[in-house]
């Protein structure tokens, strides 16, 4: 459970951040509330025999997880195999060795010291340590020194996991800069709440990049990336302005909304969106290339107050009309219009329309 529970206490924390009016009181009391409920540091304990008791007896299971080894090789070996965020050694070769790795993380790294003199001091910071303890220091600095060790542990773990969550509660994608997976599905079923209201149609079209395995294989993830910005512009670039948007769903998966946009016009954006992307070739690590993509269309002429689950329904509808253009041999738009009165069919009912499947 070390990233179960207080992970969910923090991103519980994070999202009520986003709806409230948010003082420095605030972020104080959340981080405080972060630091409380993380587990305690996991710290790497490589020093000799009489300091390892020393550290054995003196820091309780509560203050930091600690793991002993014997040798700076078993220590580097367990480090690289299971990163732990504080190091404590004696050996200035061991601090030497860990700041010359290229670790996903870097330790804090406490060096003990023989004789706590000045120069040996020098050369443990000069080696990379980030604090030094004397050999013979009493119980109370011990304390102070691991105290330090912990909250700069502690604070870094906090940052890792509020970057990560607020990277999930974005409303925008971070690689293409359109609309996240988060934006889509909160503000969907708004849209067709609204097209209901005022009776008006609606249009979600689903697009998938046809064998983007490919891609990454050929130009690498790097590459892949850019192609993925440029397609995202792609489809930008050819919808209204300010009315319809497209959202990142999936890694190779897009979303496009189109408020009051009926099924035939609908279609025709469909098609200009498929040869958009097919037509012209991409450019990406020195390569260009062909791109192609399915895509599928669900329209409602006029989204009825009655049938609240809407959004999820033309969703499922655009999806398996996206399925049946992959299936049907990839670069194709299939359409799908769903009936006015959908509210006493059931969910899996077939559409009134057959799919319509076109290059
Ligand atoms: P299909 O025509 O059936 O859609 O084939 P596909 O290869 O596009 O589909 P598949 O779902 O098998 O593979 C999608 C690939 O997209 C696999 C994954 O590595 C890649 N991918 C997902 N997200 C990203 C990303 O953010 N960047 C890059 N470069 N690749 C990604
Ligand atoms: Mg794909
Ligand atoms: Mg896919």
């Amino acid at each position: 459970m070390r990233n179960g529970g207080q992970t969910t206490v923090i991103k519980r924390l994070l999202e009520r951040r986003i709806h409230e009016t948010v003082t420095d009181q605030d972020t104080t009391a959340t981080v405080a509330v972060m630091l409380r409920v993380l587990p305690p540091p996991r710290a790497l304990l490589a020093v000799s025999a009489d300091m390892r008791s020393i550290f054995e007896q003196g820091i309780g299971e509560e203050t930091l997880e600690i793991a002993a080894v014997d040798a700076d090789r078993e220590a580097l070996e367990e480090l690289e195999r299971d990163f732990r965020a504080i190091v404590v050694t004696d050996s200035l070769e061991l601090i030497r060795r860990i700041r010359s790795r290229k670790l996903p993380r870097h330790p804090h790294i406490l060096y003990i010291t023989a004789l706590d003199e000045p120069a040996e001091r020098e050369a443990g910071l000069m080696a990379g340590a980030n604090d030094c303890l004397g050999r013979r220091a009493g119980n109370r600095e011990l304390h102070a020194r691991i105290g330090t060790a912990r909250r700069i542990a502690e604070l870094e773990e906090v940052l890792r996991i509020a970057l990560a969550e607020n990277r999930k509660l974005s409303t925008t994608d971070d690689l293409t800069r359109v609309a996240s997976r988060r934006f889509f599905s909160k503000h969907f079923p708004r849209e067709t709440e609204r097209a209901a209201r005022y009776g008006r149609p609606l249009s979600l079209i689903l697009c998938d990049i046809d064998y983007f395995k490919n891609v990454n294989d050929t130009l690498g993830h790097v590459g892949g990336d850019e192609v993925l910005k440029q397609f995202a512009g792609r489809l930008q670039e050819a919808l209204r302005r300010g009315v319809d948007w497209v959202a990142r769903i999936g890694g190779e998966e897009f979303a496009i909304v189109l408020p009051e946009t009926a099924y035939e016009q609908a279609l025709g954006v469909a098609r200009r969106l498929r040869a958009r992307i097919a037509d012209r070739e991409f450019e990406a690590q020195g390569c260009n290339l062909n791109v192609t993509a399915s895509f599928g269309l669900c329209s409602v002429q006029r989204a009825l107050i009655a049938e609240c689950k809407t959004a999820d329904r033309m969703l499922r509808v655009a999806d398996a009309a996206l399925y049946r253009s992959k299936n049907t041999g990839r670069n194709r738009v299939t359409a799908t219009l769903l009936p006015e009165r959908s509210s006493k069919t059931s969910p899996q009912a077939p559409p009134a329309q057959p799919p319509r499947a076109s290059p």
